[in-house]
């Protein structure tokens, strides 16, 4: 028997439609500058990276307490991996929950001061699949404009009324809430924003939450690790407990320098997600030395304070040799510290005169930051040395002057 042939034969450049689709997609991108291209790293990260073949300073990792290379978390990697092997073998549902995972589990609760803790892979798919649990299309999510995409999917894939509020305004947030029909209402922001730096005002927004019955979800990959008395984020900064944060996600790949995401609340908001998140459900358990090595990253937290008062040291002295050298900074006393370009092309321009120079600094551009706000973002580390500091605060100024 013969096969039915298509309706529609392939074009004659014998291109398929997805192919065309593709290189069209691609050519778009090019000519807009907003083309993305890996870069090959050869050794572990650190203030001193080895990139494509060179040795440069690099002011673009979110391993913000050096932790990420710390002879001690790998360490406990290693003995974790003799005593465990390396996959999990499966979900926690089924057989993959260990013994290493529920001790992170423990931990994480007791640092942030919530009754429980619940592990998962990744924190796209804890922002995924916490939202996609928590609200459904009778629900309204509000949303800061500049969350974190993996916010804004999960909203989307809740099927939930996405409304966004203009960043950090409260006016507008309120306004919206005002005007919500819907019951079931949550708000949902960065507790530290990625590309910007700058905090939620999270301490007006719990009261907004509360005074108009909606449940405050806060993403603190940005801020777990480093910020607050003890280290443990944006809700310890601000004081608030789980009343006022009742979901709380962080992530462990950023400060903590391993791999993987949590969520911390009520014992019954996690009893919840282990039954309803389908991204904790339907996934395989991340491996169990990765969460020894981050029970031993939490330990060098403890352990090791100087880091993150060295961290904080090198935020002062760079905003203020910035202030010095006029350049022009943004509002943010976190470790990402953006600098605005005028557009796609000078921000490759300015990432590229550094590079000549020995330093390694992202170039931001849409969609991961709106059209017209392309920036340099620089992120400091307490592996830096301040004569690192200072001399990328030198080649800023350079480079900058050759862009004017
Ligand atoms: C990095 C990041 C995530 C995603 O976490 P992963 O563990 O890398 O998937 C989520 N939210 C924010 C704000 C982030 O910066």
């Amino acid at each position: 028997m013969a096969l039915s042939l298509p309706a529609e034969a392939p074009a004659l450049d014998g291109q398929t439609s997805l192919e065309r689709r593709l290189a069209s997609a691609l050519a778009e991108r090019q000519a807009q500058h907003r083309y993305r291209r890996r870069s090959l790293l050869e050794s572990p990260q650190g203030a001193r990276v080895r990139v494509g073949g060179r040795d440069v300073v690099a002011f673009c990792s979110n391993d913000y307490l050096g932790l990420a290379n710390h002879p001690k978390v790998i360490e406990a990697f290693q003995v974790a991996a003799e005593s465990y092997g390396v996959g999990s073998g499966a979900s926690h549902l089924i057989c993959g929950h260990s013994e290493e995972h529920h001790l992170l589990e423990d931990d994480l609760a007791a640092f942030t001061g919530r009754e429980r803790a619940l592990l998962i892979s990744t924190g796209y798919m804890a922002n995924v699949g916490t939202l996609n649990a928590l609200t459904d299309a009778g629900s309204t999510i509000f949303a800061d404009r500049l969350n974190h995409a993996s916010l804004m999917d999960g909203a989307f894939v809740s099927r939930a009324r996405l409304q966004k509020f203009a960043h950090n305004d409260l006016a507008d947030l309120e306004t919206q809430l005002q005007s919500c029909q819907t019951d079931s209402r949550l708000i949902a922001v960065d507790g530290v924003y990625s590309m910007d730096g700058d905090l939620a005002p999270l301490p007006e927004m719990a009261r907004l939450a509360s005074a108009y019955d909606a449940a405050l979800m806060v993403d603190d990959a940005h801020g777990f690790g480093w910020l607050g008395e003890s280290g443990a984020g944006v809700a310890e900064h601000f004081g608030l407990g789980q009343k006022e944060v009742p979901v709380l996600m962080a992530t462990l790949g950023k400060s903590l320098g391993s791999f993987g995401a949590f969520i911390a609340g009520s014992e019954d908001l996690i009893e919840y997600l282990v039954q309803f998140c389908r991204p904790y459900v339907y996934s395989t358990a991340l491996p169990p030395a990765v969460a020894a090595a981050t029970r031993a990253s939490l330990g060098v937290i403890h352990s090791e304070p100087h880091r993150r008062r060295h961290l904080l040291d090198l935020i002062e002295r760079f905003r203020a040799g910035a202030r010095e050298r006029g350049i022009a900074t943004m509002h943010s006393a976190t470790p990402i510290q953006p600098v605005l370009a005028k557009d796609e092309r000078q921000v490759l321009t300015l990432a590229d005169l550094l590079a000549s120079r020995g330093f390694w600094v992202g170039a931001i551009r849409p969609p991961t930051v709106p059209a017209g706000s392309c920036r340099l973002r620089i992120s400091l580390s307490a592996d830096h040395s301040a004569e690192q500091v200072d001399a990328l605060l030198d080649a800023l100024q350079w480079a900058l002057e050759q862009c004017r």
